[in-house]
Formats: C-alpha cells, sequence, structure tokens
C-alpha cells in the first residue's frame, strides 16, 4: 500500500508501550492506523529516543523508520527567529505539570539527514509520565497560499467575508474594518448593523439578495450598495457571495466578497459631468450661434438705417424727427453694449476667471443710487418704487456684481411691463443672517411650468421679445457665487417676483 522503503513496520517497538495493544493482529492495525493519519507523528520516551514515526512524519522529514531508537533532537530541530528551540521545549517537560506545549508560530522543522526544511504547526504532548507525542503538519503550502492572497488583496479594496450561520454573524477580513473606520471587537458584524448602516435606497435589494442566497437559491450576481462608514460618509461597494455545500436544502455557509467600488463611481461620475459638459457646450455653441446673429443685426440694421436717414442729403429732417432717429440709435447701441456685455459675462463664466471683489456695503446707498439711475427710464404710467427702509444694512460683497444682478431684474422689468408698478427693494430673513433684494412687478408674468427654465442660458418665453436670454443666467451664476440664491414668484398676466437672498456676512 505504502511505499516499501520508508513503511517497514517497526520491529523494534517497545512491548510495554502505550501504543502497542495486546490482542493479536492490533499491532498492525495500529501501525495502519498511524499510517493513514495527515498528521506527522512521532513517540519519543522521557530520554528523547524515538520509539514510533508515522508515514507522514517520515515523508515530510525525508527519512525512513531506521531513525527509531535515535535521539529526536539528533534527528530534527525546531527553528524559531534562528534558534533551535526543541532541547528548550522539552526541557519544559521537566516540570510535573506541563501537558502539552505548542510550536509558536513562524517556526522550521528541519532534518539534516532528509534535507528536509518546512514550516510547521504542532504540538508536543505528554502521553504517559515517560510517553511523549510530538505531532505536527507541514503547513508550507497553506502559508504560501494565504501571503499570496494577502499579497494579492493588500493592494486592493476587497474584503473576503463569510456569514457564520449558528453565530449569526458576518465575519469580515480585518482590513475591512481598518479601511471603512466601523469599529468592531472581533471583525464581526450582525446582519441588523450591517442592515443599518446600508444607504436607505439599497436595503431593499440588499436583503432581497442576501435572503435568496440564504434560503439556498443561488444568487452569484454582484449588487452594489451604498454603506455608512466610520467617519459618517456613504461609500459605493460591490458585493457578490456563493455558498459553501448544502445542509437540508440551505447553505452550510455563505462566503462572499465585498469591494469598494468608491474610485470608480468618482471616475465614472467625473466623466459623465465632463461628457455633459462637452455635450452642454456643443449646444451652447450652436444656440450662441443661432440667437447671436439675430440679436446683433436687429440693432445693427436700426443703426445703420437711422444713421443713413441721419445723413443722408435728399431728405431734409424736422429736429425732432431728427432727435427721435438719435434716440433709437442710442436705444439699439445700448442694446447690442449690453449684448456683448453678457457675452463676455458668459464666457468668463465658462472660463471660470469671473473675478469677484468682496467689501462692506451699505445696501441703501446701493439702492438709492439704483432707483435714481432707473427712474427716468421707467414708462410712463407705470409707479416705481423704492422700498428700502432699512437704512443700516451693510453687507459682505462685490457690490459691481450685485449691481449687475438688480440692473438685470429692473431692465426685464420695464421690458415686461406695460402698466401698473415696480417695486424695488429688500428686507431682512427671519434670522437676519441674510438680506432679501427684490424686483416686482405687475407685467405679463412667466408661465409655471417655465420659472425654472428662464435661469437657463438662452431660455426666453417669447423668442420674438428682444434680448439674448443670457440675463438670467449670468444673474444666477452671481448669486450662487456670492453665496446666495435667486429665484421668482410669478402669475401668468398679474406679474412677477424675483427675489436674491445673500448671506449678510461672507
Ligand atoms: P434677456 O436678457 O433676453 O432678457 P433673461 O435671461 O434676462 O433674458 O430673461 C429670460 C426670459 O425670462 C425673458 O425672455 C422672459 O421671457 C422671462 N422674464 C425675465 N424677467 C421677466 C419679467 N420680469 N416678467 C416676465 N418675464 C420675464
Amino acid at each position: 500500500m505504502f511505499n516499501s522503503s520508508v513503511d517497514t513496520p517497526q520491529g523494534n517497538m517497545c512491548s510495554d508501550s502505550p501504543f502497542s495493544c495486546s490482542f493479536p493482529g492490533s499491532e498492525k492495525l495500529s501501525e495502519r492506523l498511524m499510517d493513514a493519519l495527515q498528521t506527522g507523528i512521532i513517540f519519543f520516551d522521557s530520554e528523547g529516543v524515538i520509539q514510533r514515526i508515522n508515514l507522514e512524519a517520515r515523508r515530510n522529514l525525508h527519512v525512513d523508520v531506521s531513525v527509531v531508537g535515535r535521539r529526536i533532537t539528533d534527528i530534527l530541530s525546531i527553528v524559531y527567529r534562528d534558534v533551535n528551540i526543541l532541547p528548550d521545549l522539552l526541557a519544559r517537560f521537566r516540570e510535573v505539570e506541563v501537558e502539552d506545549v505548542r510550536l509558536p508560530n513562524d517556526t522550521f522543522m528541519r532534518c539534516e539527514e532528509g534535507c528536509a526544511r518546512f514550516f510547521v504547526q504542532g504540538l508536543i504532548t505528554r502521553l504517559d509520565k515517560d510517553e511523549f507525542l510530538l505531532s505536527f503538519r507541514n503547513i508550507v503550502d497553506e502559508l504560501t497560499q494565504e501571503y499570496m492572497l494577502k499579497m494579492a488583496l493588500s493592494s486592493t479594496k476587497i474584503f473576503p467575508w463569510y456569514y457564520d450561520m449558528e453565530r449569526e454573524v458576518m465575519v469580515i477580513d480585518s482590513r475591512y474594518f481598518d479601511y471603512t473606520g466601523i469599529p468592531t471587537k472581533d471583525n464581526t458584524m450582525s446582519l441588523e448593523d450591517f442592515g443599518t448602516r446600508l444607504h436607505p435606497d439599497d436595503q431593499g435589494k440588499m436583503a432581497d439578495a442576501f435572503g435568496r442566497q440564504l434560503s439556498g437559491e443561488h444568487f452569484p450576481y454582484p449588487v452594489e450598495f451604498r454603506l455608512l462608514r466610520g467617519d459618517g460618509q456613504f461609500e459605493w461597494f460591490e458585493g457578490q457571495s456563493s455558498y459553501l455545500g448544502q445542509v437540508e436544502g440551505l447553505p452550510f455557509r455563505v462566503v462572499g466578497i465585498c469591494m469598494s467600488t468608491q474610485t470608480h463611481k468618482d471616475i465614472e461620475e467625473s466623466l459623465i459631468s465632463a461628457r455633459d459638459k462637452a455635450e452642454q457646450s456643443d449646444r451652447l455653441k450652436s444656440a450662441f450661434l443661432a440667437n447671436m446673429s439675430h440679436e446683433i443685426r436687429t440693432p445693427l440694421n436700426a443703426i445703420v438705417g437711422f444713421s443713413n436717414l441721419l445723413t443722408g442729403g435728399d431728405v431734409s429732417l424736422e429736429s425732432h424727427e431728427a432727435k427721435e432717429y438719435t434716440d433709437l440709435i442710442n436705444t439699439n447701441c445700448n442694446h447690442l453694449l449690453s449684448l456683448i456685455s453678457d457675452v463676455i459675462d458668459l464666457s468668463r463664466i465658462e472660463t471660470n476667471t469671473m473675478e469677484y471683489h468682496f467689501s462692506r456695503q451699505s445696501l441703501y446707498a446701493l439702492f438709492s443710487e439704483l432707483y435714481q439711475k432707473y427712474k427716468s427710464s421707467v414708462r410712463e404710467g407705470i409707479d416705481f418704487n423704492l422700498m428700502a427702509s432699512n437704512e443700516y444694512i451693510q453687507l459682505d460683497t462685490d457690490a459691481f456684481r450685485l449691481r449687475q444682478v438688480i440692473d438685470n431684474l429692473l431692465v426685464n422689468a420695464m421690458k415686461f411691463t406695460a402698466q401698473g408698478y415696480i417695486n424695488l427693494g429688500y428686507q431682512l430673513s427671519e434670522g437676519e443672517e441674510c438680506v432679501e433684494m427684490f424686483v416686482e412687478d405687475t407685467g405679463c408674468g412667466i408661465p409655471e411650468d417655465q420659472q425654472e427654465k428662464i435661469f437657463e442660458r438662452f431660455y426666453k418665453v417669447d423668442s420674438f421679445v428682444q434680448g439674448a436670454g443670457l440675463g438670467l443666467s449670468i444673474c444666477k451664476t452671481i448669486a450662487e457665487r456670492l453665496g446666495g440664491t435667486i429665484r421668482v414668484v410669478s402669475r401668468l398676466r398679474e406679474g412677477s417676483k424675483f427675489i436674491l437672498r445673500l448671506p449678510l456676512r461672507r
């Protein structure tokens, strides 16, 4: 059955040994039993003389049964940190109460005669007063595999785990707890704990996947989920599991891996936003070309046309006509100027080069100045009111950009209001941490479904009305950069109120 050079039955066994049996044929049976073991076994007496050595031990040490009768210390050494500790280990048995001594971790077993050397796990046990047993396992393959797995895993964010059915806990790679900062005592986590750490949107699918796996239905598919880390942040993971064996239709043990996919998610997100940006730029370019050609040509035509009328010598113009044409040229020049400055601002926003200079501002001074500026331009029959009662409000802001926003709102209010009133004002918010500035009109109003869209670039409710549709999108960017918000409350055919809310302190 076994290689004859190493498994010759040992004839020199002590007949009074505790390992010998008295019934006929028992000697052979015990021999075969020992040799069937997957653990190396060496029996020796109190002098250290080998009494018996089984097949697994002989195989590992590359020796045969001729070592029986020799001292164990002459045959092998147990090396821990470059020192042979076998004599010391044996010496410990001189103390009567010592029953067994475990070999420390990271220990080599060496046999010069057999030129053998391997990592070992083992135990020396006292069987009787004068009888000892060394049992050991060659763990080189195990350690190599473990080491390779550790090495492979250490450079990843993959964490193996298994579900212990008896204790009803998940036993997870200790690196997982170090990585996530989730506290643990013994690298375990109950399913309840795990469940409460899941993002509410992912709890359902995880419960389903785990439930199916636990019920014995094979579910080898990856499931994505977000888990609450120790620092309170959610992180994306992907989990996958399988099971070892089945007992009465239920899995014996569910094993799996859990892999952080946050880096992938971040890359995916930045790629999506880069793609969206590229698409948006493309759309912007087309919209820009379509809008600008029209918006530039209209005032230019008017400027050129009325200039020709003024300078053309054929028809003599009345002085009021000349004034009217000059006013029209001026108005169209202003349209062009404001269009060009909107385009410049848009490009600054695009390239992130719009500069902001913050300083302390008196709101009353700023609003009074704006009121004076627009008072004379308001159409006849429209009441223009300044509603700024509090003269002492100061805020940290960029006055130039703030003025630009209110300018834009006032120009719009005047453009879309034919009668009624336009109110310009501000008031402190409830907690007095912010100020709400408003421009309110009784103009045409904005349909409810378009009240968000008007803050998008080039969006106009009525494409026949003059304007490039850039003003409000610029206002929104500025409002956000100043740390605030802008919104509109409007009713169709009744009027609109634009509210710019900014913090008083930066
Ligand atoms: P523009 O510079 O062309 O005026 P805006 O971005 O300032 O563009 O405004 C976009 C659109 O929002 C306008 O074309 C108009 O349809 C709508 N809008 C803005 N302000 C008002 C207002 N006070 N009343 C009614 N509609 C308005």
